[in-house]
């Protein structure tokens, strides 16, 4: 029998635009009363009825600025309009605050307990792992809080803390869940960075040298200009790396697909492997770390291929080295890391888009990767790590 086609009867097509802007500011004690950074930014919003501020803190970095909590108060009691709760929620740092779902559950209590509604503000201050946490559950508590983010770490203020995204780990895989929802403010205080642990001072730099091969040549030679600077932590040199770096990360956010609806995600270069190479690890290597290891192996990788030539590639490799990170991990010998490549794919659905080099500062996506090869750049960094 001849199946009879069911025509639309009816058809509404629903359409709008939401444009996004937020400020980044760079500044220095930014709870410092005589500081106006935060307080003009409050008092410029429009106040009918008294706003609440809930303060997440981030444990790891409060142990090294111990009366900021007081801070934080005497300064928010100077803007009117705005109360901060009594109490600051203070989270671990680090990747377990991402892991373990009891602190998500512990915002969320906040948030309902000090009744915080979508006119009040969620305000976190910390590392990229309680900055992804903290986002997340501001962007679904009550559909959504004004959420204002601090980054005190090299990697949050020159890379995960300026943009969109926010996330917890979920099935033991990096951001399951998570959530696209700018923030209405980032602040970067370089005063924080002062108290970093050296690795974390070095991880950040990762992202740096992979927005540098993916799109901005000069700044790679920048970078290799500044190698010694960054290692004796100066804070100049830093600063301007944190600010271009974050400059390049906000246009590309808003030069396409902010919201990644399609396959390429060239910011998430070399990241692939270093998603996989963090779980595998135990989250034993930071973030920034399981970058640096997954930059050189698609950079090798890329000269295996005969795209990346013998000279650039040295170049990439000589950068990691001295700026201190080790580019090879036991665990990249562990054929679970090619499972990397599928939970990329996965993550982002659709086809396998990842970026490869052609040289520095210019890159192409590819829909496929040779495993053979990839054990054989595994090698190679082995020898690196040898030397
Ligand atoms: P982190 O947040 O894990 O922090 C590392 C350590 O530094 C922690 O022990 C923390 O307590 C401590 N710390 C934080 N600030 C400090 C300070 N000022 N002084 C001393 N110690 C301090 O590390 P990270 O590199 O900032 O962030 C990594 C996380 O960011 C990963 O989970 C990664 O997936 C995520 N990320 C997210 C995006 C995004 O777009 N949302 C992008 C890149 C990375």
């Amino acid at each position: 029998m001849e199946e009879r086609v069911v025509p639309v009867e009816k058809k509404i097509v629903q359409k709008f635009a939401v444009s996004y802007s937020y400020p980044v500011f760079f500044t220095e004690h930014l709870f410092d009363t005589s500081n106006q950074c935060l307080r003009s930014f409050l008092q410029s919003k429009s106040v009918q009825a008294e706003r609440k501020i809930l303060t997440v803190l981030d444990e790891g970095m409060l142990l090294h600025h111990p009366a900021l909590e007081q801070k934080i108060q005497a300064y928010l009691h100077t803007i009117p309009g705005f109360v901060p709760v009594q109490e600051s929620l203070v989270l671990p740092g680090g990747e377990q605050v991402k892991n373990d779902p009891v602190y998500f559950d512990k915002i969320l209590q906040a948030i309902n307990d000090d009744k915080i509604d979508r006119h009040s503000y969620l305000m976190a201050i910390g590392g990229g792992s309680l900055l992804d946490l903290a986002g997340y559950a501001a962007a679904v508590a009550h559909r959504g809080i004004r959420h204002i983010r601090v980054p005190t770490t090299v990697l949050s203020q020159n890379d995960s803390g300026v943009g969109v995204k926010n996330g917890v780990n979920h099935f033991g895989k990096k951001n399951f869940l998570g959530t696209f929802a700018p923030p209405v403010a980032v602040f970067n205080d370089k005063h924080f960075l002062t108290t970093l642990e050296e690795r974390d001072w070095r991880s950040g730099i990762a992202e740096a040298v992979k927005v540098a091969l993916i799109k901005d040549p000069l700044f790679f030679n920048w970078l290799e200009d500044h190698t010694e600077a960054l290692n004796h932590r100066d804070e100049i040199a830093m600063q301007e790396l944190i600010y271009h770096c974050a400059q390049l990360h906000l246009e590309h956010i808003a030069g396409g697909d902010p919201f990644e609806n399609g396959s390429s995600r060239p910011l998430d270069y070399g990241h692939w492997s270093a998603h996989k190479l963090e779980q595998l690890t135990d989250f034993s290597l930071r973030h920034g770390e399981a970058v640096a290891i997954g930059i050189a192996l698609d950079v090798v990788y890329a000269h295996l291929i005969g795209w990346l030539g013998k000279q650039d590639q040295d170049r990439i490799i000589r950068l990691l080295q001295t700026l201190g990170f080790r580019l090879f991990h036991p665990a990249l010998q562990d054929d679970a890391i090619l499972k990397g490549l599928q939970e990329f794919r996965e993550h982002l659905g659709g086809e396998l888009t990842i970026l490869q080099l052609k040289k520095i500062g210019t890159g192409e996506n590819v829909h496929e990767m040779n495993e053979d090869k990839i054990r054989k750049a595994i090698s190679r960094l082995k020898e690196y790590g040898n030397r």
